[in-house]
């Protein structure tokens, strides 16, 4: 049996995407193109951090550096949530002394090393002696000794250095807060308006949160697409309903940083392949988030362990892999990212990578549009096939082929700009948006056309081209056909 040409590269050297997180370290234009130089392919803009004129800005100097790139880049704003923190401190922050006692209440001064504000009227008169409060991810625990209207006493268990707004987990107390605060209702306003490509939701617990967002982001939608909805799962109630969770949304994230501690650390890395594993039998992306090379923050060399998570996030076939305070707030954004990119590849190059991504069960559904995905393997598996190239309008077509895994590289072609810019989430999806196309012919013409131009194949090479007629029909894949490139016909202009 005949191979494909799986020596073919994707342009970037990979399939799994890189989303680095947007903070003070990376927001200047000249950063941002560092990092996609090096590697990103779409930005979080993070609103728990930052104000709108901060990311209107950063908005703005991505979709500049589109044009300059003429790469199609996500932009995933991520809500807050009922995420709670601390309010901020003297100098911008204290040490909290093991054993020592902190209180924390309502006094909006800046904090020291005895207490700070804690500016969530909800947790006072709820909180109960013996209840934990986890602070920055856990690192610093303190046990409430006391507490009353005004006043949450504690005992450091963990101590350690605080800083301004670090988040507070309480995972011994129900919190009455709703899933989208009013914080969260106005960023999903700037989001929407500011034509984010994602919205994240933060702390989702139930699949009437992910009902709730789409309703919000309905109402301000003006004109085209609205964004994509990628749900959180950092709660232990959200694993509970799980695949409900992922039905709903149009993407997942493995939010580790707040799951590991709502849970112990030790219960993340099974749950992670069971997320992993369901967001892609339901052929959803799904990204694996924080502390993946969290030594970079402030090294230039991450851990030998760092460089195994993320290879292994990527054995697990995840779609994309995040950073966070690496790219945000570090001081070594670029290394971190070109530091994924190269971990990425090699494990890409890994023989080991493509049959273990593949073992993984995802049984076509009884659809036309599934069966044809599928059959793109078996013919890439029989002859050599330089590419897939998809034509498609809301980008489902593009999602069937990528949780197929396939070795070939897949270019999708869409006369969207924004389903162009979602797919940058997607494994393997290389975007292209062009103009829309009226004929079988002019199809056939075009796929041809741009797998030339965009390094998919040269002449003689044989490509798969995939699509639903009529054209702009969303989840109607009925086509697949087999062409050769000839090498003549990259002349025509215009597309
Ligand atoms: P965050 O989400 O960085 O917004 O907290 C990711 C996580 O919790 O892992
Ligand atoms: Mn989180």
């Amino acid at each position: 049996m005949a191979k494909s040409d799986n020596t073919r590269i994707d342009p970037r050297g990979r399939k799994v995407k890189i989303l680095a997180t947007i903070g003070p370290a990376s927001r200047s234009p000249e950063m941002l193109r560092k990092l996609f130089r090096a590697g990103a392919d779409a930005f979080r803009v993070n609103m728990s951090h930052g104000s709108h004129a901060d990311h209107q800005k950063s908005i703005e100097a991505i979709r500049a550096m589109e044009k300059e790139f003429a790469r199609p880049i996500a932009i995933l704003a991520d809500l807050q949530g009922p995420k709670l923190r601390v309010g901020e401190f003297v100098g911008g922050k204290a040490v909290i002394r093991h054993s020592g006692h902190f209180t924390l209440d309502r006094d909006p001064a800046p904090g020291d090393d005895s207490r700070v504000c804690l500016p969530h009227p909800e947790l006072f008169g709820i909180m109960e002696r013996g209840q934990r409060l986890l602070i920055n991810d856990g690192k610093i625990k303190l046990v409430v000794k006391e507490a009353d209207n005004h006043r949450i006493f504690c005992t450091a268990e963990v101590g350690g250095v605080i800083s301004d707004r670090k988040g507070v987990n309480v995972p011994d107390a129900e919190v009455p807060i709703p899933a989208l605060t009013e914080k969260d209702r106005k960023d999903l306003a700037f989001a929407v308006e500011h034509e984010a490509d994602w919205i994240a939701l933060s702390f989702v617990q139930r699949p009437e949160d992910l009902a709730e967002a789409r309703k919000l982001i309905a109402s301000h939608a003006t004109r085209g697409q609205t964004p994509a909805l990628c749900a959180k799962i950092e709660k232990p109630q959200a694993l509970r309903r799980l695949d409900e969770i992922i039905e709903l949304a149009d993407g997942i994230m493995v939010a580790r940083g707040d799951l590991g501690v709502e849970l112990e650390p030790q219960e993340v890395p099974p749950l992670q392949k069971r997320i992993v594993g369901a967001a892609r039998r339901a052929g959803k992306p799904v990204i694996v988030a924080t502390q993946m090379l969290e030594s970079m923050i402030e090294s230039p060399i991450p851990t030998r362990a760092e460089v195994s998570d993320v290879a292994n996030a990527v054995y697990d076939g995840a779609d994309a892999v995040m950073l966070s305070a690496e790219s945000a707030a570090g001081d070594w954004p670029e290394e971190s990212v070109a530091m994924m990119h190269r971990i990425t590849a090699q494990v890409e190059r890994d023989e080991g990578y493509k049959e273990r991504i593949r073992l993984l069960d995802t049984t076509p559904d009884a659809t036309t549009a599934d069966a044809l995905s599928h059959a793109c393997m078996t013919i890439a598996d029989t002859v050599p096939i330089s590419a897939i190239t998809v034509f498609t309008a809301s980008g489902s077509t593009a999602r069937r082929v990528a949780r197929e895994r396939p070795a070939t590289p897949m270019l999708v072609l869409t006369p969207s700009m924004r389903t162009a810019r979602r797919v940058a989430l997607l494994w393997g999806a290389h975007a292209v948006a062009t103009k829309d196309i009226g004929s079988f012919e002019e199809m056939i013409a075009k796929g041809k056309r741009m797998a030339l131009r965009h390094g998919f194949g040269e002449a003689g090479s044989k490509q798969i081209v995939l699509a639903g007629v009529p054209f702009g029909t969303p989840g109607a894949t009925n086509l697949l056909h087999v062409v050769t490139l000839k090498g003549d016909e990259l002349e025509k202009r215009g597309d």
